[in-house]
């Protein structure tokens, strides 16, 4: 971050309820221990995630998933209950009516930083195809910053029937990305946060994730270390600042 003073509002944005253990869960957990106010809004519940027969409908499983991302949230240090927009996993579209569902959080929660995912990641190396719904969250959400949250007259219903003002988004942070070029450093006790939210989601992890939260965030370190940075344990992100 660029080491705020003062306590700021974040958003953080993703598709599933696991997303952001999995990608910055230890950069969530430094802002949660500075004192930011985070809120955690996730597109789906994740009800499609499991691959046990023992799970018979997506009911059942949003149900197990909600809880397990409340928990989480509350591992990392989130105070506020999670927001859920229960649109349905792996099956999320860049509609108008997400990107207006999401402008309409963005005005209510009005932080100064919002946390989403790279739009433009569509694979990493030679054995991982990024879900459709990771590049989903990123599209919509940066639509919903620049232009829809801003203007009155986009999605006027959220103004004219909703009450919510327009509102600026200050600063926006890309996980899950292949253009890094803004690091936050995170400490042994944010990594441990990290992996005790993920272990949070009891129907999707099945080792322990701690050997490759700690190597994940020393391989990130070495790059950020590449840039001038002196960090050992980081999380990278693709930065913006907007001048406005
Ligand atoms: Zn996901």
């Amino acid at each position: 971050m660029a080491e705020p003073q003062a306590a700021q509002r974040v958003l953080v944005v993703m598709a599933h309820p696991d997303d952001g253990e999995f990608m910055c869960g230890a950069a969530i957990a430094r802002l949660a221990r500075e004192g930011h106010h985070i809120d955690y809004c996730l597109l789906t519940n994740g009800d499609c995630g499991t691959r046990d027969p023992a799970i018979k409908t997506r009911a059942q499983l949003a149900q197990i998933r909600q809880g397990e991302a409340q928990e989480a949230a509350r591992r990392l240090g989130v105070t506020r209950d999670v927001i859920f927009l229960n649109y349905v996993d792996s099956m999320l579209q860049p509609t108008l009516d997400l990107r207006r569902d999401v402008t309409r959080v963005i005005r209510q929660t009005r932080p100064q930083i919002v946390i989403t995912q790279d739009p433009t990641t569509f694979y990493h190396g030679q054995s991982y195809i990024n879900h459709p719904d990771h590049r989903c969250v990123g599209e919509v959400t940066l639509g919903a910053i620049m232009p829809s949250a801003s203007m009155r007259l986009i999605f006027p219903e959220l103004y004219y029937d909703e009450g919510l003002e327009p509102h600026d988004v200050k600063e926006l942070y890309l996980t899950n990305t292949t253009h890094t070029d803004r690091w936050l450093e995170v400490t042994p006790a944010d990594l441990e946060c990290q992996v005790a939210a993920l272990k949070a989601h009891t129907s999707q992890i099945s080792r322990d994730p701690a050997e490759w939260v700690e190597a994940g965030a020393k391989e990130e370190a070495a790059e950020a270390r590449q840039h001038g940075h002196d960090f050992t344990y980081a999380n990278g992100f693709k930065y913006f600042r907007f001048g406005r």
